[in-house]
C-alpha cells in the first residue's frame, strides 16, 4: 500500500497544476481529480472521502486554506511553474524563499512580517548570502544605506531595472568580498535574487517594498545592473526589452495553466507599477496596508479578442468605475492619448459628475514615466475601431 504522504503529494501537485495561490476552488472541483487518484490507488473505494481527508491534512500542514465552511478552498503557498528559473536553485529551502519573495512582489511589508515569512531577514542588511550557499539570496536596501542606489525603472514586459552598488571597504568597491562574489555567482548561474527596498515607515514600523525577483544582469562601472522578472517568468528578461509590440498573443509560446495565472497576476502588478498606483483617467489611487486597492489593469485589446496579455503596452491602469465604462466602450483614447467619450445622451446625462466628461478631449493625466511604456498604437487603434463601431 502506498504511504499516506503520497496522497498528499499527489493531490497537492494536482491542485497546484490547476490553481494558483489564493485562487478559490470548491470541493466538487477537487473531486474532479477522483478518477486520476483512483487509477493511482485502485485499492481505495472511497476516493471522495479520502480527498476531503487529505484536504484537511493539507490545511493542517499550512498548504491549503479553508475559505469558508461550505467547501471552498485556496492554496496558501506559491509553487514553481514549468520551466521556472527558480528550479535552477537546488536547495529546496532557498527555492521556497525565492517563491515567497515572488509572491510578495510589489507589496509594502513591515520588517516584522518579513522576518516571520523569510528566514534570516532580521539580521542581514545589504547583500545576504546564506551560509553554505555560493550565491546571494537577496539584497536589502535600507534608506540609510551608504551606497547611492538609483530608482527603479519599470519596463513594458513587466521587468524593471535597478542599479545596486557592490559592497566595499573604505569607500572602494571590493569584488573579493564574499557578498559581491555571491551576486556575481547569481549572474553566471542565472538564478534570480530577491530585492527589498526600505519604504516610508508607518507608525514607527520599518517597512520594505518588495521589488520581487531580479537577475544580476551585469556589473557596469560602479554598480550591478539588476533586472526584475518579466510578466512571463519563464522567458528570461532581455537586456533591451523595449522591442516591437505584438498586439496579439503569440501562439508559439504556449503557457501551462499555473504560468498563465501567474503571468496575469504579474501583468496587473507591472501595470500598477508603471502607472504609479493611480487611475490613468482620474488619478485616483488608494493604498491600504501596503497594497493599492480599487485599481484594475485593463486590457486594451481584450483577452477574448486574443490581446497580448504579457506586454504592459496592451494595458492601462484604471479605477473600477472607469474600467467598467472602458469595457463598455463608453470612452476610449486616441493616438495622442486624448480622451474620447461616446456620443450617447443617456451616458452624458448620467455621467455629469464623472471625470470622463471633464477629461474629454484632454490627454490622460496619468501615464507611465517613460513614453515607450504608454499604450501601444496598435492597441489604441483596435479600441478606437471597436468604440466607433459600438456607437455607429
Ligand atoms: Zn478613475
Amino acid at each position: 500500500m502506498p504511504p499516506e504522504s503520497s496522497w498528499k503529494t499527489e493531490l497537492l501537485a494536482m491542485l497546484h497544476d490547476r490553481w494558483a495561490t489564493r485562487e478559490v476552488f470548491s470541493l466538487s472541483d477537487a473531486y474532479g481529480f477522483a478518477e486520476t487518484l483512483t487509477s493511482l490507488h485502485p485499492e481505495n473505494k472511497h476516493v471522495e472521502d479520502k480527498v476531503r481527508q487529505v484536504l484537511q491534512d493539507l490545511r493542517d500542514d499550512g498548504e491549503v486554506k479553508f475559505e469558508d465552511d461550505r467547501g471552498h478552498y485556496s492554496l496558501l503557498k506559491p509553487t514553481l511553474v514549468p520551466d521556472d528559473p527558480i528550479s535552477r536553485e537546488s536547495d529546496s529551502e532557498l527555492r521556497g524563499t525565492l517563491l515567497t519573495i515572488r509572491d510578495l512582489d510589489d507589496q509594502v511589508v513591515t520588517s516584522e512580517r518579513l522576518q516571520g515569512l523569510i528566514k534570516g531577514f532580521g539580521g542581514h542588511k545589504g547583500i545576504y548570502k546564506p551560509g553554505g550557499s555560493e550565491r546571494a539570496l537577496w539584497v536589502r536596501q535600507t534608506s540609510r544605506g551608504v551606497y547611492p542606489d538609483k530608482d527603479v525603472v519599470p519596463q513594458s514586459d513587466g521587468s524593471w531595472v535597478y542599479l545596486y552598488s557592490p559592497e566595499g571597504r573604505e569607500g572602494k568597491i571590493d569584488l573579493s568580498l564574499d557578498t559581491n562574489k555571491g551576486l556575481l555567482k547569481c549572474m553566471t548561474d542565472r538564478v534570480p535574487i530577491g530585492v527589498f527596498r526600505q519604504a516610508e515607515s508607518e507608525s514607527g514600523k520599518t517597512r520594505y517594498r518588495v521589488l520581487g525577483l531580479a537577475y544580476v544582469e551585469k556589473l557596469e562601472g560602479d554598480h550591478f545592473v539588476l533586472r526584475g522578472e518579466g510578466n512571463d517568468v519563464t522567458l528570461p528578461p532581455l537586456e533591451n526589452v523595449e522591442t516591437t509590440f505584438s498586439p496579439y498573443e503569440l501562439s508559439s509560446h504556449r503557457l501551462g495553466h499555473v504560468a498563465r495565472v501567474l503571468r496575469d497576476r504579474r501583468f496587473g502588478i507591472s501595470v500598477r507599477r508603471l502607472y504609479n498606483h493611480r487611475c490613468s483617467l482620474c488619478n485616483v489611487g488608494y493604498m491600504l496596508s501596503g497594497r493599492s486597492i480599487g485599481l484594475e489593469a485593463a486590457h486594451m485589446i481584450p483577452v477574448e479578442s486574443g490581446g497580448n496579455l504579457g506586454d504592459s503596452r496592451n494595458g492601462i491602469l484604471l479605477c473600477r468605475n472607469h474600467h467598467a465604462l472602458f469595457d463598455q466602450y463608453a470612452w476610449t483614447i486616441d493616438r495622442e492619448f486624448k480622451v474620447r467619450v461616446a456620443d450617447d445622451g443617456e451616458l452624458r446625462e448620467s455621467a455629469v459628475a464623472n471625470h470622463i466628461l471633464q477629461r474629454e478631449g484632454k490627454i490622460l493625466p496619468n501615464l507611465p514615466q517613460n513614453r515607450v511604456s504608454y499604450p501601444a498604437t496598435e492597441a489604441i487603434d483596435w479600441r478606437l475601431d471597436a468604440f466607433e463601431s459600438a456607437w455607429k
